[in-house]
């Protein structure tokens, strides 16, 4: 049975898409612990563990992580993006990309942000236009 993670990629459940080629693709985190609070997953396999994952998809992920981190910095006012993965949820390989002003933005443990559906579109939709726009 395919993941969650696979049937978002897919369109079959919904998402708040910020970007997407062939091979990945990036949408708002729905817990987020902060706005734009982004995860980044490969299309094309659903390997549990980042570091089981083949070389040239591995890298792949992590080149298109960095452009996708790159419109988060540009749409969402924050000091940089950090990177995490936990991977202890959900068993698809993502990364999270998490706009921080400090520290304690990257707390998984802290209660996470509430945020309306029209508030994680127009976030999505921001990223997605700096994402195009940096192609
Ligand atoms: P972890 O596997 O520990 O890295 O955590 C999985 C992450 O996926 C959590 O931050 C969840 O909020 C997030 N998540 C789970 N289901 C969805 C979903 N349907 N849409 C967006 N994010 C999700």
């Amino acid at each position: 049975m395919a993941t969650i993670f696979t049937r978002i990629a897919k369109g079959e459940i919904p998402s708040y898409k910020v970007a997407e080629n062939d091979e990945f693709y990036a949408f708002l985190d729905i817990n987020p612990l902060a706005k734009g609070h982004t995860l980044v997953i490969p299309k094309n396999t659903e390997e549990d563990y980042i570091f089981n994952l083949d070389d040239p998809t591995y890298h792949g992920l992590c080149a298109f992580a960095k452009k996708v981190a790159a419109a988060i910095k540009e749409a969402v006012p924050c000091k940089r993006v950090g990177v995490a993965v936990l991977g202890l949820e959900v068993p698809h390989t993502h990364i999270h990309l998490v706009p921080l002003q400090t520290e304690g933005d990257m707390d998984f443990r802290k209660e996470k942000l509430s945020l309306s559906q029209e508030e994680f579109s127009a976030i999505a939709e921001s990223i997605n236009k700096a994402f195009e726009s940096g192609k």
